[in-house]
């Protein structure tokens, strides 16, 4: 694997002598980026095909949201929730009509995943239920309440006990959903393709039999957009795609470009009534920089067809890694933009440090699986040099595994 270039090696140094150590030696120190593209500070350039994890919605650099965000930071870039600015106004009807939520819909913004999260808990224990059940393998923050959902074994166990009445039961399976659901569970919390989990999208009808399950036992059904939302899997939010209508979507990623927000749209009268003046708040959410940033990227995805861009890109990928015939590749999972290749052995980390060395930015996301949550600009072509790349890094990671 190749060397960080001489530029780069003095900041990756700088840096674990100043930043907690909890993300490891960064991989390339980034300096600017157009599109697709990023450079790092020896001019390198790299495919970014994940996008700051299915973030860079626009990719980067994108004049939309450059001059959204330049204009409204000369004009105003926070005042509190004392107040309110035609940016956040506009946001929260705008999201509201994406989402075809129904009269008496309501959105609150916060400026991350985890805290759109935060606030969907509080809403479940607004039901006078404390009990909230996730699916095993999935992501949906690290705060503490956040993390009592998030399954993995190894973020949660440094820091238990975490929130008491979560209860995870294996990703869609309708019978384990229904027998943990009871008059105890305030809140079932899906993710419509779990994203960290590895790329498993829903199977057909899971999210349908959510719904009606929560709905009999009187359960809040709250759908985790944060990583499918915003155009990501070729829809505005992929519970459309589902036909469910949920109490509850949480939004963070894709939504601002880059730009951190988060929010949590609550369906409808009675579940928009369940949190009232002085039960949540932020200091930074929903202030005009951030909505102003999330208008120019929801104007940008709709003004440059950017849903059924997704989606047919999404379907040429996947034709291409299908078309190569390599028997060391099994598959492909996920949906719209938000894809895993899935390789017969556990060689995704080999692959991606190749990847990288060759110019292309992938991410691991299983021992056995490469994510791919490029822009949602990302053009057919863009996509083909990886795949055409993808033989030659398969050769260079397994025969380093066999030489191990
Ligand atoms: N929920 C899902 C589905 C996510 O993918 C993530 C982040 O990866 C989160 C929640 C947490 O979001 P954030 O990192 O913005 O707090």
């Amino acid at each position: 694997m190749s060397d960080p270039g001489p530029a780069s090696a003095p900041w990756l140094d700088r840096y674990e002598g100043s930043l907690l150590r909890l993300f490891g030696r960064p991989a390339l120190v980034l300096e600017h980026g157009d599109g697709c593209w990023v450079w790092d500070v020896d001019g390198r350039r790299y495919l970014d095909l994940v996008g700051g994890i299915a973030v860079n919605a626009l990719g980067h650099n994108h004049p939309a949201l450059v001059s959204a965000v330049s204009k409204q930071a000369g004009q105003l870039v926070h005042i509190s929730n004392f107040f309110t600015s035609v940016p956040q106004v506009e946001l929260a009807e705008r999201l509201l009509s994406l989402a075809d939520a129904p009269a008496g819909s309501a959105v609150f913004f916060c400026n991350s995943g985890t805290e759109a999260i935060e606030a969907a808990v509080k809403l479940a224990r607004r039901t006078g239920r404390t009990g909230i059940v996730a699916a095993e393998g999935a992501f949906h923050g690290r705060s503490t309440g956040a993390l009592a959902l998030t399954h993995k074994k190894a973020y949660r166990e440094p820091f238990e006990p975490l929130l008491p009445g979560v209860s995870h039961v294996p990703w869609g399976d309708v019978d384990a959903l229904r027998a943990a659901v009871t008059e105890e569970t305030g809140a079932v919390v899906l993710e419509p393709v779990q994203g960290e989990g590895g790329v498993l999208t829903a199977p057909a009808g899971y999210l349908q039999a959510a719904r009606d399950i929560t709905r009999e036992a009187g359960a809040l059904l709250v759908l985790d957009e944060i990583q499918t939302g915003v155009g990501r899997t070729g829809a505005w939010f992929a519970f459309q795609e589902a036909g469910v209508v949920p109490d509850a979507i949480t939004l963070a990623k894709g939504l601002g470009g880059g730009v951190p927000i988060g929010a949590l749209v609550t369906f409808g009268p009675d579940v928009s009534a369940m949190l009232t003046q002085g039960m949540h708040g932020s200091t930074f959410g929903g202030n005009p920089l951030a909505c102003a940033a999330g208008l120019a990227v929801l104007d940008t995805i709709a003004s440059e067809g950017l849903l059924d861009h997704a989606r047919e890109a999404g379907e040429h990928l996947v034709r291409r890694v299908e078309a190569l015939g390599d028997e060391r590749v099994v598959g492909t999972r996920g949906a719209g933009l938000l894809r895993a290749i899935v390789l017969a052995g556990d060689w995704s980390g080999a692959v991606v440090a190749h990847a990288r060395d060759a110019g292309f930015i992938v991410n691991p996301v299983a021992p056995d699986a490469i994510r791919l949550a490029p822009p949602l600009v990302v053009t057919t072509a863009e996509l083909d040099l990886f795949v055409d790349a993808l033989p030659g890094l398969l050769d260079a990671a397994t025969s380093e595994t066999q030489d191990a």
